[in-house]
């Protein structure tokens, strides 16, 4: 067994107010492998964002992570000096915002954007910069001709394109996509995961993909999490969790979106007045599947052997 590529470990992540502390993320563990997918499903508000910013020390006031540890590759990420995450973030990890499409420099040209990139990481001269960032829109599907438009001349989805290709620009090895599909309709959201699956298949990176949507989840995902107000109460295979979903809230998390293929049911709403509280560490229940035990839900072990 090689070392993981990032293992989080007990993380912990608390916004502090004057009025309040809130735990947004509690004791979150999990691991990517090279070139593996990892998805992190949960509804907005769960901590799904917190923890994607950790990982790239993206947090600022009032975030504090209060435990926990981060490594990648090995090396301690909650150790590292302002010059050494300059080079981590993009080259080791990059990240595609949630709303990412709508970030990008208005009165900037696409190919000025995308050229800054390796202008700025790489010292590369203009003339090579534009080279390269149209190879990038190529590799997206985009003409290259493009170069010259400025993003409110893009459609929604090629505003998208160009984002994702802007995070593989430095080759990382680990790509966070952050809701990457959400703004987009339901036609431009199942290209773009074409597009997301066929540059993973060819670039070769590992991805913590990150979305409401359990069906999109299970689509992508080679391993998932389910997240809970903080907590983990569910990971497994994604296809696993799709044959087997064995917490409850992962089993309202996957009625509340139809399947991508087959006719639209009716949406169920979530929860329908169910809270979980104080969500115990997750106990194995078969294979790689962790589950957090639920109250008066004892036979959960059993019923899934
Ligand atoms: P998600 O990405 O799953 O929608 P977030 O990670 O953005 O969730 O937020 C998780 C929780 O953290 C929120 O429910 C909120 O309570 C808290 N939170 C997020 N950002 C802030 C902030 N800037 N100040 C205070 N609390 C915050
Ligand atoms: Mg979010």
């Amino acid at each position: 067994m090689t070392a993981p590529l990032l293992e989080v470990d007990d993380l912990s992540v608390e916004y502090v107010t004057d009025a309040r502390t809130v735990r947004a993320v509690d004791r979150v563990s999990f691991s990517i492998a090279e070139r593996e997918v990892f998805g992190l499903a949960g509804e907005s508000g769960c901590g799904k964002s917190t923890i994607a910013n950790a990982i790239l020390r993206l947090l600022r006031d009032p975030a504090v992570i209060s435990g926990g540890s981060i490594r990648f590759a090995g090396t301690d990420v909650l150790a590292l000096s302002a010059d050494e995450l300059r080079e981590f973030r993009w080259r080791q990890v990059a990240m595609v915002f949630q709303s990412a499409m709508n970030s990008l420099n208005p009165v900037m040209t696409i190919g000025d954007q995308i050229a800054d990139i390796f202008t700025t990481h790489e010292r590369a001269s203009k003339r090579n910069a534009l080279e390269r960032a149209a190879e990038l829109l190529d590799l997206v599907g985009i003409p290259r001709d493009r170069l010259r438009s400025y993003p409110h001349q893009l459609s929604g989805g090629m505003r998208q394109r160009v984002v994702i290709a802007m995070a593989t620009a430095l080759r990382p090895p680990l790509l966070i996509m952050d809701e990457p599909t959400t703004a987009l309709d339901v036609v431009v959201q199942q290209e773009i995961m074409a597009q997301i699956k066929d540059l993973q298949q060819e670039l070769g990176f590992a991805i913590l993909f990150i979305t409401h949507d359990m069906s999109l989840m299970v689509e992508l995902s080679d391993r998932m999490a389910v997240m809970y107000a903080g907590r983990f109460v569910e990971t497994a295979a994604a296809q696993e969790i799709f044959v087997r979903p064995s917490h409850p809230y992962t089993r309202a998390l996957m009625n509340a979106f139809p399947p991508m293929s087959g006719p639209r049911t009716r949406l169920n709403g979530l929860g329908e007045g169910v809270r979980f509280h104080d969500i115990p560490d997750l106990v194995a229940v078969g294979p790689g599947h962790w589950v957090a035990p639920t109250a008066g839900d004892a036979p959960l072990t059993e019923a899934i052997r």
